[in-house]
């Protein structure tokens, strides 16, 4: 799912692998924890046209993969031209999608043609309905059934096991057990590997801060969690980032805004801004050292705890989780229970 010696290359070159593209805002799959508040009204900024430079840009910034991301981001008419013309420019298409559009046919096969070099992502952070309902309020109870046949249906199609993932947030909402059990049933019944954010978003925009408390996870939970997880990877311990600190070192973000940031979860409020008048390109180049988080090249810049710890070589924590907390993105991770 990663050219890891692309990444790597990347990596040392203090270079981009993959541009994180938030093509829309809308959603309606109504997650409780959201760390954008998907909403329903759509105040998405990015004109087809600006989609189109900003894809050329990574071209010219050496980008190996676009994550089409939302809201959702399946629910954009012209999703499968921007696709369409990635895969032209030779990136490997990922699509993180709820589930919820894959109902619809036409858009199920269309999703597959254009990730055949990439991946397709799912949303489910529960099988069980009670808990799924829980996590989603006000949505109708058929929305689970809806994204396991949709799951169903691209595997019965051929679409590769190994080129899907399903991605889950675990929160303090979710008893540990079912989460195990998720990442379980994708395992068992499907082939698919889980793709793990333990809840990170402290600041989400009109939501008090204690109110957000109830999402942290106890520590305990996440440490028993992440055994579970390094296994099902099939490694000894599973950093704290999400793939790598490699991935995150090597990612960059355009927002719905125009926001360009170093990762799609840190929404920073001065972040430069495609509709100042630059290119993608320009602020890439002129914050580039920003947007790497050059200054953990050097491993006497890392949190004191990560110094010395034996996953350094692989991990520097949640950027995210640390900005989040107001440790700015060169804080110690708090979710890292290490
Ligand atoms: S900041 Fe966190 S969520 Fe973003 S790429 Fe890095 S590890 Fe992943
Ligand atoms: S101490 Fe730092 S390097 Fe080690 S696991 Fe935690 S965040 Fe990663």
């Amino acid at each position: 799912m990663i050219d890891f010696p692309k990444l790597e290359q990347a990596y040392r070159n203090h270079g981009f692998y993959a541009l994180q593209l938030e093509v829309g805002d809308v959603c309606h799959q109504g997650c409780i924890y959201c760390y954008m508040n998907a909403l329903d009204v759509p105040v998405n900024s990015l004109s087809d046209a600006r989609i189109h430079e900003i894809l050329q840009d990574a071209g010219r910034l050496g980008i190996t993969a676009v994550e089409w991301l939302g809201g959702e981001p399946l629910l954009r008419d012209s999703i499968f031209e921007h696709m369409a013309f990635a895969e032209e420019m030779g990136f490997r298409n990922n699509m993180w999608t709820g589930g919820l559009p894959l109902g619809d046919d036409e858009i199920l096969c269309k999703t597959a043609r254009y990730t055949r070099k990439g991946f397709i992502s799912i949303h489910c952070s529960s099988v069980d309905p009670d808990i799924y309902a829980r996590l989603h309020p006000g949505r109708p109870a058929g929305d689970l059934d809806i994204i396991l046949a949709g799951v169903g249906k691209l595997l019965e199609r051929g679409y590769p096991a190994g080129q899907m993932l399903n991605s889950v947030t675990f929160t303090g909402l979710q008893p540990l057990e079912d989460m195990i059990a998720t990442i379980g049933h994708f395992e068992r019944e499907f082939g698919i590997k889980t793709s793990l954010n333990v809840y990170h978003t402290y600041l989400r925009p009109d939501q008090n801060r204690e109110d957000l408390k109830r999402f942290i996870p106890p520590a305990g939970e996440v440490k028993r969690l992440y055994e579970r997880y390094s296994t099902h990877w099939g490694m000894e311990e599973y950093p704290m980032n999400c793939v790598n600190k490699q991935y995150c070192s090597a990612t960059l973000a355009v927002l719905c805004d125009g926001s360009v940031t170093p990762c799609a979860t840190i929404r920073e409020k001065e972040a430069p801004n495609l509709h100042s008048g630059k290119s993608l390109l320009q602020i890439a180049r002129e914050n580039r050292d920003h947007l790497i988080f050059a200054g953990f090249r050097d491993r006497g810049n890392l949190p004191e705890s990560c110094r010395t710890c034996r996953l350094a070589d692989i991990c520097f924590g949640c950027r995210s989780r640390a900005f989040a907390a107001g440790r700015g993105i060169y804080g110690k991770d708090p979710g890292c229970f290490r």
